[in-house]
C-alpha cells in the first residue's frame, strides 16, 4: 500500500555488505500523510450495549432522545405553599395534608399521607416542598420566605395546633400577590421534552449524560467498543522492571511507561511481555497479539539494524501502512494493519478457528522506535487519534489540539535542519493573564533521555529549518496530555479567596515561568495543516483581565461594610513583558492585597480595577499611570519593577514628575521595612505620592520585597485612603 517503497523484496532483515540494504525500502512521509493513512485504515469498532454504569467515557453510537417529558407532572421549585394564581396577598386555609416530594396527589390518587384526596379548593393553599407534584387546583407556588404564620403580624391570631414539632397548620399569611400561573412551577417537559436530543451519535459519555441516560431510564446504551490494547516489548537487552540488570541489559522501561499511559486512558490493557529479537518468537508473540487484541503496540526493533525484526515480520503477517516518517523523534514509526486470524492463516497456510475478539476486523499495529522518548512521542501523534477513531471520532475529532503559545525558558530552541521536530514542553498559562498560554521547553532532548518527558504535556512544532526559534516567540503546540497543572505560586484564580487558605499555595515556589489554570482555545478540530502550521510573533503587554475577575470574586466575600479602596497594579519589566520569564510580582501583589480584604480587622474592602505588565519604557510608564488616575479610575496605584540602579531601572525617574505631592516618609517606610530583612533595602530608590487623589507607590521587582512592602503598606493604607476621600490630600 502507499507507504511502501519497493516493497517486491524479501522480508529478510538487512544485512551488513550490501548497499541496497542500507537504505529503508519505506518512502518518507509527512506526519500528516502519515495520519491520514491511519485514520483512513482504521474503522470504528462494532457497536454494543453497555450496561449504564459502564458506558462513561464511550462514545454513544446513535443518537438518544428523551422518549418520556421531564418533568412528568407539574412540580414545585420551593419549598413553600402551592396556591392557585392569581391570588392577592394575605391570610389563606392551608390544607390539612403537607405535600411533600414523592406523595402522588394527581386526581386519580390518594396523598399517602393522608387519607382524602389533595385538591385545592379556592382561598385555600397547600405545604409543599421542593420537587413534590402540584395538587390539583394549584398553579403556582409561593416560596416559604414570603410567608409567615398569622399569629405573628397580629392579623389571624395563632392558627396552629400541637406542639413545636409536630404543628399542624391551619392558616399562613402569603405575603406576595401572585398574578401569574406557573410561578415556581416546573411544567411538565421544561427541563426536558419528549423526543428532545439528549446525545448526538458520537458523543463521548461522561457523567452528566450518564445522569440524562438514567433520567429517561436507558440502562444499556448503544456504544462503539472500547479497543483492547496490547504492549510489546523487543530487545535481547531488554530485562523486566523488577530485575537486576547484568553487563549489557537495561530494564524495560517503554512496556511500563506505554501501559500506563492506556490503562490511565481507561482502555484495557495486555502485558504482551518482552520478546527477544528472534524471528520465529516475534512471529508467534504478534499472532497470538492478533487474537487477542485490537491495538498492538511494539517498541524497538523498528530501525536499520540487523537486529530489528519488526517491519519484515508486520510484512510477513499483514500489510505495512507506512515505514518512515520525516519527524524528530520518532522516524522509523511503523503502521499496519493485519486482518484479524490473517496472521495465524497466512503463517500456516490454512484456515483458523476464531479467537477472543471478533473476525474480520482489522488489528492495528504500531511499531514504535525504542527510545524511550520516541516510543511516547509517537504514540502521542499516531496511536491516540486511531484509539479515538476506533471508538466513533470523527476524522477531525480525532486529531489533537492545537494552540499557539509564547516560548519562555532562558534558551532559544535550535531547528534541525533535517527534520520537523516535536520538541517536548511543559504548556502553562500566564499567572497574570490567563488567556496567555506559555510553552516552555524541558531542556536536552535527546531521544533516549526520557526526563524529557518529565511533566510535558505539549510538543512544540519546530519546523525543518536552520537558525533556531528565540524566547518570546510564538510556536504551535499540540497537546500531547490535558492540562491539568492547578494554578500554582502567585496564581490568580476566580476562587483565589479559597487558595488563600491553602497555606503551600501561597509558600510554595514553582520554577516554571508560568503558572497553570483554564483551558486553552483548541484548534484540533479546524483540520487542515495541524501538523505543519508555524508563526512567530511578539507579543508585548497583556490585560490582566484575571488579576481583576479575581478581585471581583473576592469582593463578594467580605461580610463587614468597609470604604472601597480601588487599585491598580502595574509590572513594569522588559522580561516579563515580552513573556521571557513569567510577571510573579504583579500576581504577589494582588494575592496580597486579596489577603488584606479577607482580613476582618483590615479597614478596607480592595478592588483591583486595573493590572498590566510594560517594558522599562518611560513613556509607556506614564501613558499608563495618567490614564488610570486621570480618569479617577483607582484610589491606590502600585508599580513593581524599576527601582534599582540597573540603566533600563527608571521607575522612579518616570513617575516622579507626575506626583502633584511628594511623600517620601511613605517611601521611607517602604525602605525601612526591608531594612528589618536586609541591609541592601537601602539600594531601593522607591517614590510614593499623590496626584490627584490617587496615591502612587513604587515596589521593587522582587516577590520577597514586594512582600515586605506590602507589609509596610498594610498598615498605613486605611488612613491614607480616609484622608484621601476626604479631600484632605488632593492637590
Ligand atoms: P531499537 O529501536 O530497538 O533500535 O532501540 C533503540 C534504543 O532504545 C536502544 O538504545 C534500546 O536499548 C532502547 N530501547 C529499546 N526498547 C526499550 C525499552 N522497552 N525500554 C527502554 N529502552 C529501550
Ligand atoms: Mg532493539
Amino acid at each position: 500500500m502507499s507507504g511502501k517503497g519497493s516493497n517486491s523484496g524479501s522480508c529478510c532483515a538487512p544485512g551488513a555488505g550490501n548497499d541496497a540494504s542500507r537504505k529503508s525500502r519505506f518512502e518518507m512521509i509527512s506526519v500528516s500523510e502519515a495520519l491520514r493513512l491511519v485514520l483512513t485504515n482504521t474503522d470504528p469498532l462494532p457497536i454494543r450495549m453497555v450496561p449504564l454504569m459502564e458506558c462513561v467515557g464511550h462514545r454513544v453510537s446513535e443518537e438518544i432522545r428523551a422518549v418520556d417529558p421531564f418533568p412528568p407532572f407539574p412540580a414545585s421549585m420551593m419549598d413553600g405553599y402551592a396556591v392557585c394564581a392569581p391570588i392577592e396577598a394575605g391570610v389563606y386555609e392551608v390544607l390539612a395534608s403537607r405535600i411533600h416530594a414523592g406523595d402522588d396527589v394527581s386526581s386519580s390518587s390518594t396523598s399517602p399521607s393522608s387519607s382524602s384526596p389533595a385538591v385545592l379548593q379556592p382561598n385555600q393553599v397547600a405545604y409543599i416542598t421542593t420537587g413534590a407534584m402540584l395538587p390539583p387546583g394549584a398553579n403556582a407556588v409561593v416560596k416559604i420566605e414570603d410567608t409567615e404564620s398569622p399569629g405573628l403580624n397580629g392579623g389571624g391570631g395563632a392558627r396552629e395546633k400541637g406542639d413545636a414539632f409536630g404543628k399542624v397548620e391551619t392558616a399562613v399569611n402569603i405575603k406576595v400577590s401572585v398574578s401569574k400561573e406557573g410561578v415556581n412551577v416546573r411544567q411538565i417537559g421544561s427541563d426536558m421534552q419528549v423526543g428532545e436530543l439528549l446525545l448526538q451519535t458520537g458523543q463521548v459519555i461522561g457523567p452528566a449524560e450518564v445522569g440524562l441516560l438514567a433520567t429517561v431510564g436507558v440502562t444499556h446504551v448503544p456504544c462503539y467498543g472500547k479497543p483492547i490494547v496490547g504492549v510489546l516489548s523487543t530487545g535481547n537487552e531488554l530485562v523486566d522492571p523488577w530485575q537486576a540488570p547484568h553487563g549489557s541489559q537495561i530494564r524495560d522501561s517503554n512496556r511500563a511507561a506505554l501501559m500506563a499511559a492506556f490503562i490511565e486512558e481507561g482502555y484495557t490493557c495486555i502485558d504482551l511481555g518482552i520478546v527477544k529479537d528472534a524471528a520465529s518468537e516475534l512471529r508467534a508473540r504478534l499472532q497470538d497479539a492478533a487474537s487477542r487484541c485490537d491495538v498492538v503496540i511494539t517498541s524497538g526493533g523498528v530501525s536499520m539494524g540487523d537486529a530489528d525484526l519488526v517491519k519484515p515480520m508486520l510484512e510477513e503477517l499483514g500489510e505495512i501502512h507506512f515505514g518512515r516518517i520525516n519527524m524528530k523523534p520518532g522516524k522509523p514509526t511503523t503502521f499496519a494493519t493485519i486482518v484479524r486470524n490473517q496472521a495465524a492463516k497466512k503463517a500456516s497456510g490454512k484456515a483458523v478457528g476464531g479467537g477472543g475478539r471478533q473476525q474480520q476486523q482489522n488489528v492495528l499495529f504500531f511499531g514504535l522506535p525504542g527510545n524511550p522518548v520516541s516510543c511516547l512521542v509517537t504514540k502521542a501523534l499516531f496511536v491516540d487519534p486511531a484509539m479515538r477513531r476506533l471508538q466513533g471520532a470523527s476524522s477531525t475529532q480525532c486529531l489533537h489540539t492545537q494552540l499557539e503559545a509564547t516560548v519562555v525558558g532562558e534558551a532559544p530552541l535550535a531547528l534541525d535542519p533535517e527534520r520537523p521536530e516535536y520538541h517536548r514542553a511543559i504548556l502553562t498559562f500566564d499567572a497574570a493573564d490567563g488567556s496567555k498560554a506559555l510553552v516552555k521547553s524541558t531542556g536536552f532532548q535527546r531521544s533516549s533521555r526520557l526526563l524529557s518527558m518529565g511533566s510535558s504535556n505539549a510538543l512544540i512544532y519546530l519546523p525543518q529549518g536552520t537558525g533556531s526559534v528565540q524566547v518570546g516567540a510564538r510556536v504551535s503546540v499540540l497537546l500531547s496530555r490535558p492540562l491539568i497543572a492547578p494554578p500554582t505560586n502567585g496564581a490568580i484564580s476566580l476562587h483565589q479567596a479559597a487558595a488563600l487558605l491553602d497555606e503551600s499555595s501561597s509558600s510554595s515556589s514553582s520554577s516554571s515561568s508560568g503558572s497553570g489554570s483554564g483551558s486553552g482555545s483548541s484548534g484540533g478540530d479546524g483540520g487542515g495543516n495541524l501538523y505543519e502550521s508555524f508563526s512567530s510573533v511578539m507579543s508585548k503587554q497583556h490585560p490582566s483581565s484575571a488579576i481583576a475577575a479575581a478581585s471581583e470574586a473576592a469582593a463578594g466575600t467580605s461580610s463587614k461594610k468597609k470604604a472601597i479602596m480601588r487599585v491598580a497594579l502595574l509590572t513594569i519589566s522588559d522580561r516579563a513583558s515580552s513573556g521571557v520569564y513569567a510577571d510573579e510580582s504583579g500576581p504577589e501583589m494582588a494575592r496580597l492585597l486579596l489577603a488584606m480584604h479577607n482580613d476582618p480587622d483590615w479597614a478596607l474592602q480592595v478592588d483591583i480595577v486595573k493590572a498590566f505588565i510594560v517594558p522599562d519604557e518611560p513613556a509607556l510608564i506614564r501613558k499608563f499611570i495618567v490614564e488610570w488616575v486621570d480618569n479617577k479610575l483607582v484610589d491606590l496605584l502600585l508599580t513593581s519593577g524599576g527601582t534599582g540602579f540597573g540603566p533600563r531601572d527608571l521607575t522612579p525617574e518616570a513617575i516622579r514628575p507626575l506626583l502633584h505631592r511628594e511623600a517620601p516618609g511613605i517611601a521611607q517606610a517602604l525602605i525601612n521595612e526591608g531594612l528589618k530583612h536586609t541591609p541592601l533595602a537601602v539600594l531601593s530608590r522607591p517614590v510614593a505620592g499623590t496626584r490627584h487623589e490617587t496615591l502612587i507607590c513604587t515596589l521593587p521587582g522582587s516577590v520577597k520585597a514586594v512582600r515586605e512592602n506590602i507589609a509596610a503598606l498594610k498598615v498605613l493604607l486605611p488612613r491614607i485612603i480616609e484622608l484621601l476621600q476626604e479631600g484632605t490630600c488632593t492637590a
